[in-house]
C-alpha cells in the first residue's frame, strides 16, 4: 500500500531530524537545554530538515578535513560560542526564513555575504 509506504519515509527522515538534534546538543554544550524551537531560531532556520542538512555538511567536512585537502562546500564561520553557521547557497532560501522569522517572531535577520564560500550567512540584529 503506497500511503503506509510513504508515511514509514515520512517517520524514518523525522527520526533522522532528531538524531541532528540529539548530534548538536552532544557537541554544542551550550545548545542543551534549549528546546527544538529555540534551537532552530539559534540557527535562523525553520525546519528541521534544514538543521540536518547543516549537520551532514559539517560531519562530511570534518571527514575530509581528516583525510586530505579536499575542496569542500562548508565554511568556516562561526558564531562566538564555536557553533558552526548555517550557510544558504540559495537566495531564495535566505529571503524565505529571514521572511519567516520576521512573520513568526518578529525577530530582523541580516544577511551578509560568507567571506569564504559561495553563499550567505543570517544574523540577528540588536
Ligand atoms: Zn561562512
Amino acid at each position: 500500500m503506497p500511503f503506509k509506504k510513504s508515511l514509514k519515509k515520512i517517520q524514518k527522515n523525522h527520526q533522522e531530524a532528531y538524531q541532528a538534534l540529539r548530534v548538536i546538543k552532544q557537541h554544542y554544550p551550550h545548545l542543551k537545554t534549549f528546546t527544538h524551537d529555540e534551537i532552530l531560531r539559534y540557527y535562523h532556520v525553520s525546519s528541521l530538515g534544514m538543521l540536518q542538512t547543516h549537520i551532514q555538511r559539517i560531519q562530511k567536512r570534518a571527514l575530509q578535513e581528516h583525510h586530505s585537502k579536499q575542496k569542500d562546500d562548508v565554511c568556516r564561520c562561526q558564531d562566538r560560542y564555536g557553533t558552526f553557521k548555517y550557510l544558504y547557497t540559495s537566495l531564495t532560501l535566505l529571503k524565505q526564513q529571514q521572511a519567516y522569522w520576521y512573520e513568526k517572531e518578529k525577530i530582523t535577520l541580516k544577511s551578509y555575504p560568507c567571506p569564504y564560500q559561495k553563499g550567505w550567512h543570517l544574523t540577528q540584529l540588536g
